[in-house]
């Protein structure tokens, strides 16, 4: 039997072993995010998310020695299957996972990556966002929120917006300046601070969607360690952009590689078309709509494909570099014509609020629809994109 193999039977038996520990074990689409305020969108959730980590599982590539599990890319595609095959949901999410933890392996001090790598994988700490403020989206590096150094702490005055599940979160990755007469891009520091103090006030922002997915941030005389400076004081951009091209790839994963798990939970739209609008011949009977549903089904896949691709240099070491601009334009915009292409599908029935002429799946349709016009936002603009990918990738002039 090849190492692969042994790996395989197990891995299989572990989690087929799950059932006797846990009983009810949570379905494949419960997401747990952990952290201090915790919500357990499955009973199990928690003690799921902490037999995973025991073995490294909630973070399977990471380093050993921090509490991942070390694998490579042929043990991470198994373990992938293998949750697959047995209806589990990833056991962790969050932006500890996707964003500020493979920063730190990047550039974090090894007394860093000992606090808070560990915290992350066991679901211990749930991380915040600090970049965006009111006059800083885009233009990012025109940021304002202030860090004075005072003996060995940075006071933080300022405020940031769209600061996703801020309320939820308990520590906060963050962009400061702290020299205001460098050059915008030279002055910028990345800090780590706990958010449970009194000069942190997070405020709700309520969206179209109806729902509360991010805040404004308020910092008045709020403290962060200098041992939480993240590479080097000043030297912040060059963190910023590493952890950008982490997060964007992210959002095209999830729309590709882990897009794809939606074959496990929802309803394919061709069958959803057979329901809605009726069949001939074992087919969606509107010809139109059967030629936008199989060319959105052929782009869905490829993309998962070209996700799948760069998830295996990912685990084998590469670094995301100015394409995870391309896959986030393109796993961004593939999602918003899905939506649209549900509501083509469900008319005027995917376009219910509350009442009882619409189920549950057509109201939550109704929200994920709204939601979706974030996605060409969050992580940097559909035309920022365009712009990186116009100059870092396709090397065209100014
Ligand atoms: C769902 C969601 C979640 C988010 N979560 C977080 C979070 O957790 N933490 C966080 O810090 N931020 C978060 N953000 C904020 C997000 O990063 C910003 O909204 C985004 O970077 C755009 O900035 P802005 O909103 O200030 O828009 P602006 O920068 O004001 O842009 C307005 C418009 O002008 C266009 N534009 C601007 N500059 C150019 C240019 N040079 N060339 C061409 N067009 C341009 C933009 O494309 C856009 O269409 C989130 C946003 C959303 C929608």
């Amino acid at each position: 039997m090849t190492d692969v193999e042994s790996f395989r039977r197990e891995l299989r038996e572990f989690l087929e072993g799950l059932p006797k520990q846990l009983g009810e074990l949570p379905p494949g689409n419960a997401e747990y995010w952990g952290g201090r305020k915790a919500e357990l969108p499955h009973p199990q959730s928690k003690r799921y998310c902490e037999l995973m980590a025991e073995r490294g599982l909630t973070a399977p590539t990471w380093p050993k020695e921090y509490g991942g599990g070390g694998l490579d890319k042929q043990q991470a595609r198994v373990f992938a299957e293998e949750l697959k095959r047995a209806k589990l949901p990833l056991p962790l999410v969050g932006f500890g996972l996707s964003m500020i933890g493979p920063t730190l392996l990047q550039f974090g001090t090894e007394e860093q990556k000992q606090e808070h790598i560990p915290k992350i994988v066991r679901g211990q700490i749930r991380w915040a966002q600090g970049y965006s403020e009111p006059n800083a989206g885009s233009d990012l590096a025109s940021l304002q929120t202030s860090a004075r150094l005072e003996g060995d702490e940075f006071i933080l005055n300022g405020q940031k917006v769209w600061t996703s599940y801020g309320e939820k979160a308990d520590w906060m990755f963050c962009l400061t300046r702290s020299d205001s007469g460098a050059k915008k891009q030279e002055g910028i520091t990345f800090l780590l601070f706990d958010m449970d103090q009194p000069g942190v006030e997070v405020r709700l922002i309520k969206l179209i969607s109806g729902a509360s997915p991010f805040c404004e941030t308020f910092l008045s005389d709020a403290r962060a360690k200098r041992k939480d400076v993240v590479y080097a004081v000043n030297k912040g951009w060059t963190v910023a952009k590493a952890l950008l091209g982490h997060e964007r790839n992210m959002i095209g994963d999830v729309f590709g590689t882990a897009g794809s798990a939606r074959g496990r939970t929802a309803t394919p739209l061709a069958d959803m078309a057979r329901e809605y609008v009726g069949e001939r011949e074992g087919r969606v009977s509107d010809p139109l709509l059967r030629d936008r549903i199989t060319q959105t089904a052929f782009d869905e896949r490829c993309f998962a494909l070209t996700m799948q691709r760069s998830a295996d240099q990912l685990k084998a070491g590469h670094r995301p570099g100015a394409e995870s601009s391309i896959f986030k334009v393109y796993g961004t915009e593939l999602n918003q014509r899905r939506e649209e292409l549900m509501l083509s599908i469900r008319g005027p029935q995917s376009l219910g609020w509350e009442g009882q002429g619409f189920d549950d799946k057509e109201l939550a349709q109704t929200r994920t629809w709204l939601r979706s016009r974030g996605n060409t936002i969050e992580g940097g603009t559909s035309e920022i994109q365009l712009n990186i990918i116009a100059k870092h990738v396709l090397d065209l002039p100014d």
